[in-house]
C-alpha cells in the first residue's frame, strides 16, 4: 500500500511550525507496513488544497491530510478536500449529533461551520478535541493539533495495512564515500534495501520484507565495517 500525506498551514511553511506529524504519521505507516511515498505541504488555501489532494489521490492508494479543521478563517481544509472529490461541504448531522451527545455541546455553543464535511464524506469523531475529521472515499482528514491527529488515526489505523518489514540499523564509524563499494555488494549478495544517513558517523538502515535476507545482511555488512558502537 501507497500512501502521500497532505500537511495544511502557513505556520508549517513558514517554519514556525516543525510537521511532526509527517513523522509520527511516517513511523506508524512504516511499522504497518505501509509506504509513505509523497509528504505534501500546502498553504491554508482551497485551491492548493485541492490541488495536491486531487493528484495524491488518484496516484496513491490513499492520502491522508492533517491541519486546517474547524470553523476558523485559516481553516479550508475541508472545502479544499471537497472540491478535489467533486463534493461541497454541508453541515453534518451525525457530527452534529455527536458534538452534543459525547461532546457536550449545544448547537448554540459551536460556532457556524463546525459540523461542516464534504457531503460525501463519513465524519470521523474527535475524542481529544471538537473539529471533526472525516474519510471520503480513498482520503483521511485528520486535525492537525498531534494529540488529536494521533487519536484520530487510531480510528482507521485497521485501514491501513501492507507487507510486514523488517529492519536492522547500524552505525558506521566510517566516511559514507567509503562504504559505496560494500554497499553494492550489499545489494548483489541480498534482496533487501539499503539507507545510509551520514552525520558524525554514518546510520546505515537495512531493510525488507524477507526477515532471513534482512538478518543476513545486516550480519554481512556489521562483520566488514567499523561499528561505531
Ligand atoms: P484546530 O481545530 O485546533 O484549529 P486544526 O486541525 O485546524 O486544529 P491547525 O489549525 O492546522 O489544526 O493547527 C493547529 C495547531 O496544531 C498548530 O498551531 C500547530 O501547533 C499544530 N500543527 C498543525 N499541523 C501540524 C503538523 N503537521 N505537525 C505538528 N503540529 C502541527
Ligand atoms: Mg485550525
Amino acid at each position: 500500500m501507497r500512501v502521500a500525506l497532505v500537511c495544511v498551514g502557513d505556520e508549517l511553511l513558514a517554519g514556525d511550525t516543525v510537521n511532526t506529524n509527517a513523522a509520527w504519521l511516517g513511523r506508524q505507516l512504516g511499522e504497518r507496513g505501509v509506504t509513505v511515498e509523497r509528504v505534501s505541504v500546502v498553504p491554508d488555501q482551497v485551491a492548493d488544497i485541492a490541488r495536491v489532494v486531487n493528484e495524491h489521490r488518484a496516484e496513491y492508494d490513499a492520502v491522508i491530510v492533517t491541519g486546517g479543521l474547524g470553523p476558523t478563517h485559516d481553516d479550508r481544509t475541508m472545502e479544499g478536500v471537497a472540491a478535489a472529490v467533486g463534493s461541497e461541504v454541508r453541515e453534518d448531522p451525525e457530527v452534529l449529533q455527536w458534538l452534543e451527545e459525547e461532546g457536550g455541546y449545544t448547537r448554540d455553543d459551536l460556532a457556524e461551520g463546525t459540523a461542516d464535511i464534504p457531503a460525501a464524506a463519513e465524519m470521523l469523531p474527535n475524542p481529544e478535541g471538537v473539529a471533526p475529521g472525516c474519510v471520503v472515499e480513498n482520503v483521511y482528514v485528520l486535525p492537525g493539533v498531534p494529540a488529536e491527529m494521533k487519536a484520530m488515526f487510531e480510528h482507521v489505523a485497521e485501514d491501513f495495512a501492507g507487507q510486514q518489514r523488517y529492519v536492522e540499523t547500524m552505525t558506521v564509524d566510517e566516511p559514507e564515500s567509503a562504504l559505496v563499494d560494500r554497499f553494492a555488494d550489499l545489494r548483489e549478495r541480498y534482496d533487501v534495501r539499503v539507507g545510509s544517513y551520514p552525520g558524525e558517523t554514518v546510520r546505515v538502515k537495512i531493510h525488507g520484507t524477507d526477515r532471513g535476507a534482512v538478518e543476513d545482511a545486516a550480519g554481512w555488512l556489521r562483520e566488514r565495517v567499523d561499528l561505531a558502537e
